[in-house]
C-alpha cells in the first residue's frame, strides 16, 4: 500500500485549510500533516512525499514513548509523539506493554488531529473573575503536596492519604462527598465523588474528573511514585474548578467532580463510575471533561490537546471556545480517544473529552520517580485549569435548560 504525506505550510494549516478534505476525501491529519491514499492535488501550499509500506501501515497511540521503548526497531513513518504512523512487518508480533499503547491498522480518516481555533464568545465577567483568581503558585503548592506522598498507587496507604487531602479541599468548596469503593484485582480502591445540585426543574448533569492514583513502572512494588504531572496536575485542576465554582452560590445544573482510582491498572475507577450511573443520569449527562497530565510544557506555545470521539464534538467545541475566550491556549483536536478515563464514557455513548498538555508524548518522566513538580510549568497548568473551570461554570451556572 502507498500513502501520500503532504505538509501544508504553517499559515495554511493555521487557517484550517484541508484541501483533500474539502474534496470530500477521507484524510488523516496530524497538525499540518495530511495523509491521503491518493496523490495530493498540485497546490502551491502543499509539498508531499509518497511512502510505500514493506509490511502494513499501522497507527499507534501511546502513553509517553512506551511503544517505541518496547519496540525500538519499529519503522516509524510519522512521529507525532502520542500518535505514530508505522510500517510494521506482516505476521510479526509487537512487544506488548499492557495499558500503555494501542496499535490498529491504518484506515483513511482514522486519525484526525488538527489545529482547531475556537471562537471567542461574549465574555462573562463573573467567569473571567472566577477563573482569573486561579493562581500558578497555588497550583504548584497543591501539586507538590500530592507529589510529596511516597506513592498514590491505588492499593497503597498513600492513596488514602491523598484522598484525605482532596476531601478537605472539595468539602471547603461546598461539595457533598462520597467515597465510591470498587474491586481492584485481589484488593480494592476508591473514587472520590463530589457533588453540587442545580436548581433547574430538569437539571442536566456535567462531570469533570481526573485520576488521582500514580504508578512507577521502573521501580516495581513499593517504589516512589510522585506522579506530579501524571496526574496530580489533573486532580488539582478538578479541585480548583470546584473552588472557582464555589463563588456561584446557586447553580442551574448538577455537577459531579470525580477523582478516579485504578486508572493506571486499566481505567477501573472510571469504568465503575460509568457502570453505577442509572439510566436517568446517563440520559441527562451532557458532557464529561477528563484531565490527565496538564503541566509539562512540551511545545513553545501554551498548547492543550482536546481528545474525544465524533460524539464528543460539542464538548470539544465548547472547550475550544472557552480557551479562546478566557485563556491564551492554542488548541489541538484528536478524534482518536485512548487510554484515559474519558474512554469508558465514550464507550457508553456519553460525550467525553480528555484535556491534556500538547505533545504529551515528549514528557520523558511519566510513570517514573522523576515525575516531580520541578519538571513542570505552572503557567501552562494554570491556563488549562482556567479553560476547564470556565467550561464547568459556563455549563453549570449559565447553561441552557
Ligand atoms: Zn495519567
Amino acid at each position: 500500500m502507498d500513502l501520500y504525506l503532504s505538509w501544508m505550510d504553517e499559515r495554511a494549516a493555521k487557517a484550517g485549510r484541508t484541501t483533500a478534505a474539502s474534496r470530500g476525501e477521507a484524510v488523516s491529519r496530524l497538525g499540518s500533516l495530511t495523509i491521503t491514499r491518493n496523490p495530493p492535488p498540485r497546490d502551491m501550499s502543499m509539498r508531499g512525499t509518497k511512502v510505500t509500506a514493506q509490511g502494513d501501515f499501522m497507527i499507534v497511540a501511546q502513553k509517553g514513548r512506551s511503544f517505541q521503548r518496547a519496540n525500538p526497531d519499529a519503522r516509524v513513518i510519522v512521529d507525532h509523539g502520542r500518535y505514530l504512523l508505522i510500517d510494521w512487518p506482516e505476521n510479526k508480533e509487537w512487544v506488548e506493554e499492557p495499558g500503555c499503547f494501542a496499535v490498529v491498522p491504518y484506515e483513511d480518516g482514522a486519525l484526525d488531529m488538527g489545529l482547531r481555533k475556537g471562537t471567542a464568545r461574549p465574555r462573562r465577567s463573573e467567569i473571567a473573575d472566577a477563573v482569573g483568581a486561579i493562581s500558578a503558585d497555588e497550583l504548584r503548592l497543591q501539586v507538590e503536596r500530592l507529589a510529596a506522598i511516597h506513592s498514590r498507587h491505588s492499593a497503597e496507604a498513600g492513596y488514602l492519604e491523598a484522598l484525605d487531602i482532596c476531601e478537605t479541599i472539595l468539602e471547603g468548596a461546598g461539595c457533598e462527598l462520597e467515597r465510591q469503593e470498587f474491586p481492584l484485582g485481589d484488593t480494592r480502591s476508591w473514587n472520590l465523588v463530589a457533588r453540587r445540585r442545580g436548581a433547574a426543574a430538569n437539571p442536566k448533569l456535567y462531570v469533570i474528573g481526573a485520576h488521582l492514583d500514580s504508578v512507577n513502572h521502573e521501580g516495581g512494588d513499593g517504589a516512589r511514585a510522585p506522579g506530579a504531572d501524571d496526574n496530580a496536575t489533573g486532580s488539582v485542576t478538578v479541585m480548583q474548578a470546584a473552588v472557582a465554582l464555589s463563588s456561584f452560590a446557586e447553580l442551574k445544573h448538577d455537577v459531579c467532580l470525580v477523582l478516579f482510582g485504578g486508572e493506571e491498572q486499566g481505567l477501573h475507577g472510571s469504568r465503575h463510575f460509568v457502570e453505577l450511573l442509572d439510566g436517568a443520569d446517563r440520559d441527562r449527562l451532557s458532557g464529561v471533561v477528563n484531565i490527565d497530565m496538564a503541566g509539562s510544557r512540551n511545545m513553545q506555545e501554551l498548547t492543550v490537546l482536546l481528545e474525544g470521539a465524533p460524539l464528543s464534538q460539542t464538548v470539544i467545541d465548547d472547550l475550544a471556545d472557552m480557551a479562546k475566550t478566557y485563556t491564551e491556549l492554542e488548541t489541538q483536536v484528536s478524534l482518536s480517544p485512548y487510554a484515559s478515563d474519558h474512554v469508558p464514557f465514550i464507550d457508553k455513548g456519553i460525550p467525553a473529552v480528555l484535556t491534556i498538555e500538547g505533545a504529551d508524548g515528549a514528557y520523558p518522566h511519566e510513570h517514573t520517580a522523576r515525575d516531580i513538580s520541578s519538571n513542570l510549568d505552572f503557567e501552562l497548568h494554570r491556563q488549562i485549569t482556567m479553560m476547564d473551570a470556565a467550561w464547568l461554570i459556563e455549563k453549570a451556572a449559565f447553561g441552557e435548560d
